[in-house]
């Protein structure tokens, strides 16, 4: 069997769908635009969580720092495209931009309030696109529809944190949600054409790697558009520092990336993937104390799958 190569420019030969590669072909398709690179602003909307403020829980998810997940994140996209513009400065880079709403959960708030800050973000100069992050059992029907309206005027998806379909973990891990949730809001999103990324975490408290892949498997049985996949990271100030202050997910990074390689390969070609490591800043990182090197981390999972002569779909009937 042929492998496929989702990207040979620059002199790549990526063999999983990643997100920026496709963004960067998905513009130029359209004709919009020929821009050399499709950039995520991480924003914080000022919103809180229901699993934090009581309405579903206190204390939040036991892995959630403080931040609620976006410890880079600025207020408006004008400020967080000022901060980017050393590592892609715009007299090099031809630059478009997709505003992440990232901080805790940003559909939790009345339509209005969410409108008024999503659409400011999407007239700042050079925005092509909105994601916003949420929880599965946060999207109300009013909610459901100015997604709906500004899905028909930009390019929109959504991001679930289901983390895992196991929900003796999610107890274990404090979500206040669990799989009923997700499916329902992925059948109500999908069903308004609405694109939707689910955020998985790997190395939860309790799961085998049956158990993480059977997350993945249910995942790509419905018609999502993305995943984003991660190993689980202990950092300070989050519950699971108190709860297991000795909990190491992996036990080395050749163990996630085995693991992350066997997901890979059982997600069909058409989903992009949004992450494949973690991100956590080393300064509030615990374990596994290698997370933070991200680059060292993706180039051995690109490494290593052509040595495995492998890529995504690869076991995908
Ligand atoms: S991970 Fe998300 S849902 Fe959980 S407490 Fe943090 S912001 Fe809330």
């Amino acid at each position: 069997m042929e492998p496929i190569i989702y990207d040979t420019s620059d002199g790549q030969q990526l063999r999983i769908n990643m997100i920026s590669s496709w963004l960067k072909r998905h513009y130029e398709e359209l004709g919009l635009t020929s821009p050399a690179k499709i950039v995520k602003l991480s924003l914080d909307g000022g919103f809180t969580c229901p699993n934090r403020d009581g309405s579903k829980g206190t204390g939040g998810c036991l892995f959630c720092s403080e931040s609620g997940s976006g410890d880079m994140a600025s207020k408006t996209a004008a400020e967080q495209i000022a901060l980017l513009s050393g590592k892609w400065p715009a007299d090099k880079y031809d630059l478009k931009y997709i505003a992440y709403f990232q901080n805790h959960t940003n559909t939790y708030a009345p339509a209005d309030e969410l409108r008024v800050k999503f659409e400011a973000a999407l007239k700042t100069a050079d925005v092509v696109g909105l994601a916003v992050a949420t929880r599965p059992d946060c999207i109300s029907e009013e909610v459901l529809d100015l997604l709906t309206e500004l899905n028909a005027k930009t390019f929109l998806w959504v991001e679930l944190g289901l983390q895992t379909i196991h929900d003796e973990t999610a107890r274990a891990m404090n979500l206040c949600h669990d799989l009923a949730d997700y499916d329902d809001a992925v059948r109500r999103l999908t069903g308004r054409g609405i694109r939707v990324v689910t955020h998985l975490i790997l190395g939860l408290p309790g799961e085998t790697r049956e158990m993480m892949l059977a997350s993945v498997r249910h995942a790509c049985r419905q018609r999502i558009f993305g995943l984003k996949l991660h190993m689980l990271n202990v950092v300070r100030g989050s519950g699971l520092e108190h709860a297991m202050p000795d909990y190491v997910p992996f036990d080395s990074m050749e163990e996630y990336i085995d693991l992350l390689i066997s997901a890979l390969e059982i997600i069909p070609p058409e989903i992009t993937l949004h992450r494949i490591s973690g991100d956590a800043p080393r300064s509030t990182l615990i374990a596994p104390a290698w997370s933070y090197k991200k680059r060292t981390i993706l180039n051995s999972i690109h490494k290593e799958m052509r040595l495995r002569n492998t890529w995504q779909g690869r076991l995908c009937t």
